[in-house]
């Protein structure tokens, strides 16, 4: 890979401009790395995907959205088409992310709230941002966090919950739980866009009244710039950045900014609504101007964190991701659950490296699940030797160096749904009950339903995503057995090999084609 000799000649470059700025990295001789992953931007909703060197490589027309910056971003970028959320909600797909392990062993099964004490990052995983740590960099978390079972902990209300709701779901960070982080300005969950609030590094709450992405990106362009001396330049940083729009609400200019909305207010639904699986009678339709506005808004805060890369001539030296956690139905498939589900609208995220110098421009239609992202993000940053030991994900960072490269690319990605299992009389979740099991391969998307008592089949759902690629027509299983054999061969296998509750419990053996071995 040649990577160090290439790096250095970055960097010798970057002396010459400005030679403050460049102690970045140089000295642990390792690259800066910024994952950034807006919530519930779904991967259909990014404009290139319609242009000239871009649309061939995918089966669907993008939405009618605007995304100036990530468009350019892109065309320096390895763009993956086919990144999928496995488990595509929040907290799953967090604790997923932040220790390469599936939803049955990063402790983050369900959405995390006050009722479900099973469902929160276990502490002795050792996370992404534990190995950069411990790598020399200084870490730094910015925005919605959404992965541990919120406690009576409030800085500013000692032995309260951060909100009164119940069960609570917002939640406050001690640092005992920041798995290396040494920077912090984040919050459980709340959505509220133009009234966010975070706590700080040192348990301050901030309340500042502005739109939650604008802000933070102030923040992170103040960390960048190291106003107030808040990292330590001769070390290389690490940052997460997960914005919350454009999550909803998504219902009024309380949600975005007018500017942006502006651009679709006078846009019928059935003109912003292109997806022929799209329903733009639903009530929900009315949500489409303020979501789309949403994603063009994020787009600006984001090109306004590049440009501060650009202006520091930080740019070369840092590796650049955009992603996130699932997108987004926005009435198709007639469903009011923006996620959850096998839909591609749901599953099908975001996934964009810019490693200037390093990666060859281009897309590539890798299979990546969630819990590849962390492997591969550390293989991107010279540490693949630093992977930990218990992590399930695969390192595909070879093949975003060099498309040819000798790894075994994936065959499917697995789609899970839980639930909540038993509940004790205080009303709290006791276990969780996995209730669909499925597989999305190049060609087709399967997931199968059980019934909480029998483990029987109750329904499926199974699409020829390239034949069919909006997803109108649910196969019958038994008319299509021998795909569906197919399909659940491969499925029980990566069940398996994960320890899934479907193959301890052996769910369906025998059936469909399903062996756990
Ligand atoms: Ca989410």
């Amino acid at each position: 890979m040649n990577r160090p000799f290439k790096y250095l000649i970055g960097s010798l470059g970057l002396i010459a401009l400005n030679s403050c700025e460049a102690s970045n990295a140089t000295q642990a001789g390792q690259p800066n790395v910024i994952y950034i992953f807006p919530d519930q931007f779904r991967n259909h909703a990014l404009e290139f995907w319609g242009d000239e060197s871009f649309r061939e490589q995918v089966n669907f027309t993008p939405d009618p959205v605007r995304t100036p910056r990530l468009n350019q971003f892109a065309r320096e970028s390895v763009v993956l088409s086919s990144a999928q959320s496995n488990c595509p909600l929040s907290s799953p797909h967090r604790g997923m992310l932040f220790t390469g392990m599936y939803a049955n062993k990063s402790g983050v099964p369900l959405n995390c709230n006050s009722s479900r004490p099973i469902s929160s990052l276990r502490e002795d995983a050792i996370c992404m941002s534990d190995v950069f740590s411990e790598a020399g960099y200084d870490c730094a978390y910015f925005g919605k966090l959404h992965l541990d079972f919120p406690t009576p902990n409030d800085p500013q209300r000692p032995g309260r919950y951060v909100e009164d709701r119940v069960p609570a779901w917002d939640a406050y960070t001690p640092p005992g739980r920041r798995h290396g982080f040494n920077y912090w300005y984040s919050y459980g969950t709340f959505d509220e866009h133009k009234n966010p609030h975070y706590w700080d590094t040192d348990g301050q709450r901030h309340d500042p009244q502005e739109w939650s992405p604008k802000h933070e990106t102030d923040k992170v362009v103040a960390y960048l710039r190291n106003e107030g001396n808040v990292r330590d330049k001769s070390k290389p940083f690490f940052m997460m950045i997960a914005m919350n729009p454009p999550h909803s609400p998504y219902r009024s200019l309380e949600d975005c900014m007018e500017e942006d909305y502006l651009l679709y207010k006078d846009t019928s639904f059935d003109n912003l609504l292109i997806r022929p699986n799209a329903d733009p009678n639903m009530e929900k339709a009315q949500c489409a101007p303020y979501y789309f506005a949403s994603i063009t808004g994020v787009d600006r805060e984001f090109g306004r964190i590049l440009d501060t890369l650009h202006d520091m001539g930080l740019d070369e030296n840092t590796i650049v991701i955009f992603s996130s956690d699932h997108g987004e139905t926005m009435t198709s498939q007639r469903t009011d659950d923006p996620k959850n589900s096998p839909y591609a609208e749901s599953m099908n995220v975001p996934f964009i490296v810019r490693y200037p110098g390093q990666l060859t421009p281009g897309v590539d239609d890798l299979l990546i699940s969630t819990p590849d992202v962390m492997p591969t993000v550390l293989g991107l940053s010279g540490l693949e030797a630093q992977i930990p030991g218990d992590v399930q994900g695969y390192n595909y960072a070879p093949l975003f160096f060099d498309k040819d490269a000798s790894v075994t690319r994936p065959q499917g990605a697995l789609y899970l749904q839980n639930l909540n299992g038993d509940i004790d009389t205080e009303g709290m979740v006791q276990n969780y009950f996995p209730v669909s099991r499925g597989i999305k391969t190049h060609q087709y998307t399967l997931a199968l339903y059980i019934d909480k008592n029998t483990k029987q089949l109750t329904h499926s759902v199974l699409f020829d995503d390239v034949n069919d690629p909006y997803q109108l027509n649910n196969l019958p299983l038994e008319e299509n057995i021998d795909i569906v054999r197919e399909l659940c061969a491969e499925m029980g296998k990566q069940l398996n090999r994960i320890e899934d509750p479907w193959a301890l419990e052996k769910i369906l053996e025998n059936q469909y084609g399903i062996i756990y071995n």
